[in-house]
């Protein structure tokens, strides 16, 4: 307990996430969501394959290098496996070195990105997003005069969850939706006959937040620190997932130094040689 305290200390001390000459050693992801900085981040570019940038002129594309890399990829994923579409739509991740932005909580240590839905006519032909609008329980969504609706692309939405979960160095913690949103995709999923054990981990990290927007009209998607971020400063945000690799521990790095002393320790009877030496009656 008293090591894991110190651990705690450690990462905690000074100024609340923000890397300082006294820990200079804080970078990336610093902090919490809704209280960190970021470091060395990557901005999305405009546009690539499979996503454009809703506001391509805004300051606000910054991530931590794992959030950029797990939207490339998985937009690029849906757009190979269902060609013919429209770009997903990307808004705000985070300011070049995190913080607060206007509009939201979070979003302040690269973390956090918001994805809007693909969209389709309500015949169900692909079309670009119309923006945030509010999606309920049938799929549909009212645009501006009420007799103009546009559709979830439940199909497209469903293999972006599916590639952002499939993406192991992703990590990711929550994918903030309505409840509509959420089980429209789940059934779905399981209509198409998906692997339970993946529609079991949508289901789980689909997630409709009780102290925010209900994410009506677009997705959230909240990555997790690794391990290696976790020691330079990156805290928190969620659950520690059981599939999520474990966090550094200063139990797990007690070990590691006492198995280096005990390898250095020429009198240590656990090295198989000297097991052999002792067995042999040799001192
Ligand atoms: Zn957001």
């Amino acid at each position: 307990v008293k090591r894991a305290l110190g651990l705690g200390l450690l990462l905690t001390s000074g100024c609340i996430g923000a890397p300082t000459p006294l820990a200079p050693n804080r970078s990336g992801s610093v902090g919490v969501p809704h209280a960190g900085v970021l470091t060395n981040g990557v901005e999305l570019p405009v546009r690539g394959k499979g996503f454009v940038r809703l506001r391509p002129k805004s300051p606000h594309y910054w991530g931590n290098p794992r959030m950029i890399a797990a939207i490339e990829a998985a937009a690029a994923r849906v757009g190979d496996e269902l060609p013919g579409g429209a770009p997903l739509y990307i808004g705000d991740i985070s300011a070049k070195g995190g913080g607060q932005i206007p509009g939201h909580h979070s979003h302040r240590t690269g973390r956090d990105a918001d994805l809007l839905f693909y969209a389709a006519t309500p015949s169900g032909a692909p079309e670009p997003s119309p923006g945030f609008v509010k999606f309920g329980s049938d799929g549909l969504a009212a645009l501006g005069a009420d007799t103009v609706y546009v559709r979830l692309d439940v199909e497209r939405q469903w293999r972006l969850v599916k590639a952002l979960l499939e993406d192991r160095d992703a990590l990711v913690e929550w994918m903030f939706v309505s409840r509509d949103v959420e089980a429209l995709l789940i059934d779905y999923a399981r209509s198409r006959g998906e692997d339970p054990y993946l529609v079991w981990h949508a289901e789980t990290m689909l997630l409709q937040p009780g102290d925010s927007s209900p994410h009506d009209d677009h997705m959230h998607l909240r990555i997790a620190c690794s391990p290696e971020e976790e020691l330079a400063g990156c805290e928190g945000g969620g659950p520690h997932w059981e599939w999520l690799p474990a966090s550094p521990s200063l139990g797990d790095l007690g070990a590691a130094a006492l198995e280096n002393i005990s390898r250095d320790d020429p009198f240590d009877v656990s090295e198989p040689e000297a097991a052999e030496r002792h067995a042999g009656g040799d001192v």
